[in-house]
């Protein structure tokens, strides 16, 4: 007979997991999350400007047919396509698995305000679940914030309409130069009515990089011989450097990426996120080219200027309509929700390394402030990073999917180790 498992978060991670639960075994499902399933930061409140970094083919939902999304879409496997559509395939893959099994889906519209060890979910509208196991997919920390004084300070430029609401006449200011940035100032000039510039500021003023129009086949270097992340990073500029573009080098170290960082020491770790993380991840986070395109534009217009530097004591902040945080993810447990925050401060769940997310074990289980691993509850996407690297996107999460729920049907004494 199937258990109960309670999917918290109906991103992206929540609905892969609700497909493989549905599709792998006789669990009932219950999808637990504020908004419509499968929206999320990424594909629920995108605009028609924003486009996945990732081509179509990298995208399917399903493991086993990597070209499902493209079909679905009717493209083909290089094309970058516009970010809300992805949100409607999830939904529409959802829907799909949930008909092909009836009866095993509920999606419970609502917040989840507490977890406990033995599977009892607490809801913000006043219900409860109780759930065999219980899976966070609640996407990682909130973005950092930097303090700032002004008036207009908005902390979060996803919400409906706060940026459409800025005067077009007067400059705004971004924190951040990443691709929350690229977003945040596609939709400020959207409408073509800006006359003021967009001004993104960040320590480095590093933009993301750019995909070609077509892809080429990833190469994975030779790291035979690295013993230390310097070696790794020398090897890897080598192989960039003798293939002509770094791009498929890259895209080539993707597999192994979570193996090179659990193999680096904690004070290597520690170097990597504080001098290389950020030029990493614009070389492996890239904007699509019509989006990078836009930016070029942009700044040939005067309309979009890049700078570097230190934001709080930006010179004339006063002059500026508004202050858009466009920060990467903070770390925990300062920049944990309600939720993580809970689960933190009651022992059940521990900071993992850096503060990246949450400490889990090899097999994604959360593991409490004890040291010691729940049984009933797992974590997946981006709270595992730190003890994983590579666990954000779409390829990464439905491996994650498919293999949780493999390891949910092992009794916990026998499962291995991943
Ligand atoms: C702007 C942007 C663009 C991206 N583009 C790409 C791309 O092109 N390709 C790619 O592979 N990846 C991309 N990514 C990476 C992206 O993180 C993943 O693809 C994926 O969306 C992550 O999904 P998630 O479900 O883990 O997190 P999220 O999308 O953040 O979803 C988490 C969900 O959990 C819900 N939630 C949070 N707390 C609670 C709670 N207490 N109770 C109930 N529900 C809760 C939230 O409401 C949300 O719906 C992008 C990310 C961003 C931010």
């Amino acid at each position: 007979m199937g258990r109960a498992v309670a999917v918290v978060g109906g991103g992206c991670a929540g609905v892969l997991v609700a497909r493989e639960l549905l599709r792998g075994g006789e669990d009932d499902v219950v999808l637990i999350g504020p908004g419509e399933p499968g929206g999320g930061v990424a594909y629920g409140n995108a605009r028609p400007w924003h486009l996945l970094n990732s081509r179509a083919g990298a995208m399917s939902a399903d493991p086993d047919d990597p070209g499902h999304f493209a079909r679905w879409a009717g493209t083909t496997a290089d094309a970058f396509r516009p970010r809300a559509e992805y949100g409607r395939y999830l939904r529409s893959v959802l829907d799909e698995t949930a008909r092909a099994h009836p009866g095993r889906l509920r999606v419970h519209r609502a917040r989840v305000a507490a977890i406990t060890p033995d599977g009892t979910v607490a809801l913000d509208d006043g219900g409860a679940v109780r759930a065999d196991h219980v899976v966070l997919a609640t996407g990682g920390p909130a973005a950092a914030r930097q303090r700032i004084d002004h008036r207009r300070y908005v902390t979060d430029p996803w919400r409906t309409g706060v940026l459409e609401a800025l005067p077009a006449d007067r400059p705004v200011l971004l924190v951040g130069t990443g691709l929350t940035a690229v977003d945040v100032a596609l939709t400020l000039t959207a409408d073509g009515r800006r006359t003021a510039p967009v001004i993104a500021v960040s320590r480095r003023g590093l933009l993301p990089l750019t995909h070609t129009a077509d892809a080429a086949p990833p190469t994975v270097p030779a790291l035979d011989d690295c013993a230390t992340l310097r070696d790794v990073v020398r090897a890897v500029r080598a192989a960039a450097g003798e293939a002509g573009d770094w791009r498929p080098i890259v895209d080539g170290l993707r597999p192994l990426l979570d193996q090179l960082w659990g193999a680096l020491t904690p004070g290597e770790q520690d170097a990597f996120l504080r001098h290389l993380a950020r030029p990493w991840e614009c070389h492996r986070h890239r904007m699509a080219p019509a989006v990078a395109a836009r930016v070029v534009e942009l700044r040939a217009a005067g309309l979009l200027e890049i700078r570097a530097g230190g934001v709080a004591a930006w010179p004339g902040l006063a002059g500026f309509a508004a202050v858009v945080n466009c920060a990467g993810p903070g770390r925990l447990p300062g920049a944990a929700g309600p939720l993580i925050g809970g689960l933190l401060a009651a022992g059940l769940a521990r900071v993992g390394p850096h503060g990246l997310g949450l400490d889990i074990d090899p097999v994604g289980r959360l593991v409490g402030a004890a040291g010691r691993a729940h049984d009933r509850l797992w974590v997946i996407g981006a709270l595992r990073r730190g003890a994983r690297w590579e666990t954000t996107a779409v390829p990464e999460i439905r491996a994650q999917a498919r293999r949780l729920v493999t390891d949910l049907r092992i009794p916990a004494g026998l499962r291995m180790a991943a």
